[in-house]
């Protein structure tokens, strides 16, 4: 079941970052019209989740789930040359601040955010 946050989120990348969900059935090498096709049907109902295909179920898993969940935390530098994150809180970004790190192109956690910010204001 997505929560309101992961279905907002959803809707705004369906609206317009579509091409999130393009290059990720790439990677996955997934028919990409598949997966838009099935982030609609989620759009349309919030019962339809329960409700999906199998087929739709691959294409949630492999493309949408990873834009709406567990979403990793670019950390306040990015990742470390051994692909750990910089992240100071769980390394992932809470599914509230999801939204607003897709609107403002920011890919962090609110520990990040807020600690950047701390930073800023005592280094002046
Ligand atoms: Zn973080």
């Amino acid at each position: 079941m997505l929560n309101n946050d992961q279905i907002a989120t959803l809707e705004y990348i369906v609206n317009n970052r579509e091409e999130l969900i393009i290059e990720r059935a790439q990677e996955e090498s997934v028919e990409e019209n598949s997966s838009i096709g099935v982030a609609n049907f989620l759009l349309g109902n919030r019962d339809n989740f329960a409700s999906m295909s199998k087929k739709q179920q691959y294409h949630y898993d492999k493309v949408i789930q990873p834009l709406i969940s567990q979403v990793y935390c670019e950390g306040m530098i990015g990742f470390h040359e051994d692909g750990s994150s910089s992240c100071l809180g769980t390394e992932f970004i809470e599914d509230e601040q999801l939204l607003a790190a897709y609107q403002l192109d920011d890919m962090r956690c609110q520990q990040c955010i807020s600690s950047n910010e701390s930073w800023h204001a005592n280094n002046p």
